[in-house]
């Protein structure tokens, strides 16, 4: 061993391995040819009654005491062994004192709550989390004013939602710009979206396992927004939103709290409930007085539509 390797080894409080056979060839050849005089080890003969035979044992040659003498050159030590003596410590038992944990796939929700807009938007646009993703044209993530003081959230998208990539388009969502602009308010100021990103087939009610897929989106694009008012439309997105199985018309009329932040929600009807029944139009008319009014009472924050 190489005595810079040994200052090594010393610094490191390793106990440097010392091979002891001797090393040079001519040597090895004549501690072979060395006559075994050494006894069968005691113990083991006394081990046994008298009576039987001793096993045969095996003649150890006596070590020369000129080799033990001679240390082995340094060429002598294979290289791997010289390596591995660096590394282990002396009393590591050449077991590991420590358990490797194997590494845990990352949490879903965890890595989207971490996205920005653009990195957000294209994981939904290729989203493959739920069935939803077999039978939809293409996802609908949402649109608007990404910092809105308003954000207006549906169920799922329709067949025109489906087609057009944009959420409450067609005779439904004419209906909702006719309200929101009773109230003096453009679709582009609002953030719109809905809390399924992808069409239920024949617009059946999406099944738990669709909404608990699809929730992380919403909930980072609620985070992202920071709306000062939310505004639940229908009963599907109302009873997500509030984790509540009470009927649409126990919930809307009243001021809810979302989320950590208590950002105000108020539930009204879909507009699409109210083509099929005009005659609730009023409740939902009441609906969004008290959402504006809800709105108006809160603490203003940078960003606020100017009403
Ligand atoms: S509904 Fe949501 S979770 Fe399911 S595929 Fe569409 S975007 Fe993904």
């Amino acid at each position: 061993m190489k005595e810079r390797q040994r200052q090594y080894l010393h610094a490191m409080g390793i106990q440097p391995w010392e091979p002891r056979y001797p090393p040079a060839s001519t040597e090895r050849a004549a501690a072979t040819d060395v006559t075994p005089e050494a006894p069968a080890p005691q113990a083991a003969a006394e081990d046994k009654p008298s009576s039987e035979p001793s096993p045969p044992v095996a003649a150890v040659p006596a070590p020369d005491p000129a080799a033990r003498e001679s240390p082995p050159a340094d060429t002598d030590i294979p290289q791997e062994y010289a390596d591995w003596a660096m590394m282990v410590p002396e009393d590591s038992g050449n077991e590991l004192d420590f358990e490797l944990e194997p590494p845990r796939p990352e949490d879903r929700s965890a890595r989207i709550g971490r996205m920005d807009w653009g990195a957000l938007e294209a994981e939904v646009k290729d989203c493959n989390a739920c069935e939803l993703h077999r039978t939809r044209t293409q996802a609908v993530f949402g649109v608007g004013q990404r910092q809105a003081a308003w954000m207006i959230i549906g169920e799922a998208p329709g067949a025109d939602e489906d087609r057009l990539g944009e959420p409450f388009v067609g005779r439904a969502g004419k209906l909702l710009d006719a309200m929101l602009l009773a109230l003096g308010l453009r679709r582009e100021q609002i953030y719109i979206t809905n809390v399924l990103k992808s069409r239920p087939p024949k617009n059946r009610d999406p099944k738990p396992e669709e909404m608990q897929a699809c929730w992380p989106y919403l909930q980072r694009q609620i985070e992202l927004v920071g709306p000062k008012i939310l505004l639940s439309v229908g009963r599907i997105a109302t009873q997500t939103l509030l984790r509540s199985d009470l009927n649409i018309g126990r919930l809307r009329g009243r001021v809810h709290r979302f989320g950590a932040a208590a950002i105000p929600l108020v539930a009204t009807y879909h507009p699409a409930y109210l083509l099929r029944s005009p005659l609730q139009k009023r409740k939902a008319w009441e609906d969004l007085q008290l959402a504006y009014h809800t709105f108006v009472a809160a603490p203003r924050r940078g960003g606020d539509i100017d009403s």
